[in-house]
């Protein structure tokens, strides 16, 4: 995400570290190449002249502080800048004070918006809503299956214009299938049925056109949308801006989401799509899975481009999936060098309920120098060691002691790897074990005591 940007980016702040003193030329000369890196991100240029102009001001002027030295002060002024481009605030959904909430989508095809419909779905199932989601894309040949595809991934209902795919027992006849009859009929099965938001995926073209805006707007009218979300590319490069105003101007939305941001592209496009329309990000999408969403955040993405990770999201991933009783018993366990193989296991598929480990690695400060390092990091080698913890025996994971050579050979067969793997497995267990105990004493955790082995 970004990443070719937040490497620039860092570069150039690099430069003027270990400086006691900046001078206005090392300001210049740092803000010329902020400036190249924007522009090469594909950042549209007058975003990128205010952008820059606000730092010069802000660095040329800034007072000498007693807690920052003069690197960190221009550093601290550009994560600020870059906040305030992205939005500032996070920006939450608008939900009715009468149900349902509409939300509708639009924007290009392939953009990426049926997706999303399933994505949004199942963040707001995870908050308690009760979504459906309306197929009002009749153009593209499958979106209608598509969506009905992700809707049962997501666990959320799908009203569809084709009778006998729709889930339920709608008595709502639809004559036409005309997406604007299709929309206002999922609007009237959620207040017969008492859904709580209606998710309206409408139809994109490949490029802008006045049939697709009109049939958007009539959508829009029909269903008098709280939210309407403009579903944009972020790998499209320069054209984001342009496609932006055109849906700003056409049917006019509340909220932008970004997709594909997982994409190697430059991405700085979407970068400047707020400042352009004025209108917020909301959500930002970082996969084809269900799960590689979220609500967007400006400041996080702003740290995370200026390579100071991304520990908040990281943080609210693991809140969602850990136990907290569990971790707690865990924390004592390490602290006392008890951990077992099981709670090992327990924790890694926990862990890994958070989604690719590549992804979440990717969270951690400093990760955009690593990423050759964490392009390696490989689900699969978390796959094998579970495969082989899963070939123990219960009394071989709760004392891993026991597991000698005839036991390891037995457990290789078994999980299909090799004695050596095996061996690495155990051994690696039983040192980390030792490191953790150690540091949990030192840092003065739970349950810390002495250990035996
Ligand atoms: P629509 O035409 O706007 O409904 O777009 P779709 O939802 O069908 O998405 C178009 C393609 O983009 C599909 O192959 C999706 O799987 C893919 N896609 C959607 N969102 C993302 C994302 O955030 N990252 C990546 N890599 N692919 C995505």
């Amino acid at each position: 995400m970004f990443e070719s940007l937040s490497d620039r980016l860092t570069g150039a702040l690099k430069d003027l570290r270990g400086k006691g003193r900046l001078s206005d030329a090392d300001i210049d000369t740092t803000c010329r190449e902020i400036r190249l890196a924007l522009l090469d991100a594909d950042v549209a240029l007058p975003v990128v002249r205010s952008f820059i102009g606000k730092i010069k001001e802000r660095a040329k002027g800034a007072e000498v502080s007693g807690a920052l030295n003069p690197a960190q002060q221009v550093v601290k002024i550009v994560n600020e800048e870059l906040i305030a481009i992205l939005g500032g605030e996070t920006r939450r959904v608008q939900f009715a004070k009468n149900p349902p909430t509409v939300i509708m989508l639009a924007g290009l095809q392939g953009s990426g918006k049926t997706t999303l419909a399933g994505k949004l779905a199942k963040w707001l199932k995870d908050q308690g809503h009760t979504p459906l989601l309306v197929a009002c894309d009749l153009q593209r040949p499958g979106a209608v299956s598509q969506l009905q595809i992700v809707g049962e991934r997501a666990g959320a209902a799908v009203f569809a214009p084709h009778p006998g795919t729709s889930v339920g027992d709608s008595e709502i006849e639809i004559r036409v299938a005309d997406p604007i009859n299709v929309a206002r009929a999922g609007i009237e099965e959620a207040n017969a049925k008492q859904y709580d938001v209606v998710i309206v995926d409408t139809a994109g073209r490949l490029g802008i056109d006045m049939e697709l805006m009109q049939q958007a707007a009539g959508i829009r009218d029909a269903v008098e949308p709280d939210e309407t979300l403009f579903v944009l590319d972020a790998m499209i490069g320069q054209d984001a801006v342009s496609t932006a105003e055109s849906f700003r101007d056409g049917v006019g939305f509340t909220g932008v989401v970004l997709t594909k941001l997982d994409g190697d592209a430059r991405g700085g496009a979407a970068l400047s799509v707020r400042e352009v329309t004025g209108m917020p990000i909301m959500f930002a999408s970082t996969g084809e899975k269900l799960e590689e969403f979220d609500v967007f955040h400006p400041d996080r993405m702003a740290s995370r481009i200026l390579g100071m990770g991304d520990v908040l999201s990281l943080i609210e991933a693991a809140e969602q999936h850990f136990d907290e009783e569990q971790a707690q018993a865990t924390a004592a366990k390490i602290g006392s060098g008890q951990l077992t193989l099981e709670d090992f296991l327990e924790q890694m598929m926990a862990i890994r309920k958070m989604g690719p480990i590549g992804n979440l690695l990717g969270m951690l400060p400093g990760a955009g120098q690593m990423k050759d390092a964490l392009s390696q990091v490989d689900d699969s080698q978390l796959d094998r060691v579970q495969a082989i913890i899963r070939g123990m025996t219960p009394a071989e994971r709760t004392d891993p002691k026991i597991i000698n050579a005839s036991r390891r050979l037995r457990i290789a067969n078994g999980s299909g790897v090799k004695v050596s793997d095996v061996n690495q497995l155990v051994d690696r267990f039983f040192e980390a074990r030792k490191m953790m105990a150690s540091m949990s004493r030192q840092m003065g955790m739970p349950g810390a005591r002495r250990q035996t082995r």
